[in-house]
């Protein structure tokens, strides 16, 4: 299968790594939209929100214990943004699932 993100887990595309675990991989963004902008994947590939089963949702949660890690390792004690874009509506442009983490500033109130 063709995956950016998967190439990047597997470290055949280059990356900026900020957290990795057993289930997920964290890296900054290459075109951030706040000061600090990092991604956080499942080592697995699930295409995108819309596709979590019963069986995948344990690997979300996993994703979910590791934002807070990702934070404090960031600096992100003030608060930050956690995004997931979902489909052509949701402006998803690469099909697995990634979580967006935003920080470093007051982030707008506008979300869409
Ligand atoms: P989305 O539009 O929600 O699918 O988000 C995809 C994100 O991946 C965008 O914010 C891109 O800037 C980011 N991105 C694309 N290619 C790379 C890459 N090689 N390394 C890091 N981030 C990337
Ligand atoms: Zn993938």
């Amino acid at each position: 299968m063709d995956c950016l993100f998967c190439a990047i887990i597997k470290g055949d595309i280059p990356s900026k790594k900020v957290y990795e675990d057993e289930y997920c991989y964290s890296f900054m963004d290459i075109n951030p939209q706040a000061p600090i902008h990092c991604l956080v994947v499942p080592k697995v590939h699930i295409a995108s929100a819309d596709e979590i089963t019963a069986e995948s949702a344990p690997i979300v949660a996993k994703i979910f214990e590791a934002i807070p890690k990702i934070a404090a390792e960031l600096g992100l004690a003030d608060g930050y943004r956690v995004i997931t874009n979902v489909g052509e509506n949701g402006c998803q442009s690469v099909k697995h699932i990634h979580f967006h983490i935003l920080g470093g500033k007051k982030l707008s109130e506008n979300m869409g």
